[in-house]
């Protein structure tokens, strides 16, 4: 058995208490046994980044990011600007909060509000120097004016989460200190620009992750995702860079706790 940690997951979500033996509590119990020594359970608005500080007081092996993502800030909106990021400042005040995230911009959908998004982004990349933590950046079809707003910071560094761009822009980033992580599609057949990625990030740069329960790998494309799948992930992350799966564990699991301070 591998011994992993999923640097980026959701156990908060509604589908673990739906659809998974024993909800979010048996899900975590599991996991715990199938080797998964560390979860990052990440925030995607105020209510999810609550949760995740509430999973990571009631289990060890549980640490907490809190942030608004994208999608979350057009929600909420420019209103709330202010009071969003005054709770996300107060959440992460708690012990085990590790990061600020899931933070950045999403054009994927119809009626995005591209200054909405920015203004969260920004206002949370502040807050992350000011709390010197790292953060953990989503971004999709949005790479270019991501790399913008992040060049406005360059004393704030952390992990692009669930990496989709090219190998190109990986190297870039881990050359100024930016933590590249892969999930699920790193399996996919179709995914030769990722796994292209995978290759060239350097050792001491790459971290693993499920995003669960979204994402899942190959064979369980279609279904709920959890950690207890992350080893295909990191299997496929080892047959490309020509790793065992063992070193390959190990060096992910220290990149981890290197990245977010965590002792395990
Ligand atoms: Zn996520």
């Amino acid at each position: 058995m591998l011994r992993l940690f999923d640097s980026h997951a959701h156990y908060d979500d509604e589908r673990f208490e739906e659809e998974f033996e024993g909800g979010t509590r048996g899900a975590l119990e599991t996991v715990y046994n199938e080797g998964i020594c560390g979860v990052l359970n990440v925030g995607a608005n105020l209510d999810s980044s609550a949760n995740s500080v509430r999973l990571a007081e009631q289990f060890s092996h549980v640490w907490a990011a809190v942030g608004v993502h994208p999608s979350d800030a057009q929600r909420l909106g420019m209103d709330r600007l202010n009071e969003a990021v005054d709770t996300i400042r107060t959440l992460a005040a708690q012990k085990k909060v590790v990061a600020v995230g899931e933070i950045g911009l999403d054009y994927h959908y119809d009626e995005i509000d591209k200054d909405c998004q920015a203004a969260y982004f920004a206002a949370q990349m502040e807050l992350a120097r000011e709390l010197k933590l790292p953060v953990i950046i989503h971004t999709r079809d949005a790479m270019g004016d991501t790399l913008d707003l992040l060049a406005r910071y360059p004393d704030v560094t952390g992990v692009m989460h669930s990496y989709s761009g090219s190998a190109e822009v990986a190297r870039q980033l881990s050359d100024k200190g930016w933590y590249i992580s892969f999930s699920g599609p790193v399996t996919y057949k179709n995914a030769a620009k990722v796994k292209e990625a995978a290759a060239i990030v350097p050792e001491d740069r790459i971290l693993v992750e499920t995003d669960s329960p979204y994402l899942p790998p190959v064979p369980y494309r279609g279904k709920m995702n959890y950690s207890g799948y992350m080893h295909y992930t990191l299997e496929a992350v080892a047959a490309i860079r020509e790793k065992t799966p063992e070193d390959m564990a190990a060096i992910t699991v220290a990149n981890t706790c290197r990245l977010f301070g965590i002792t395990l």
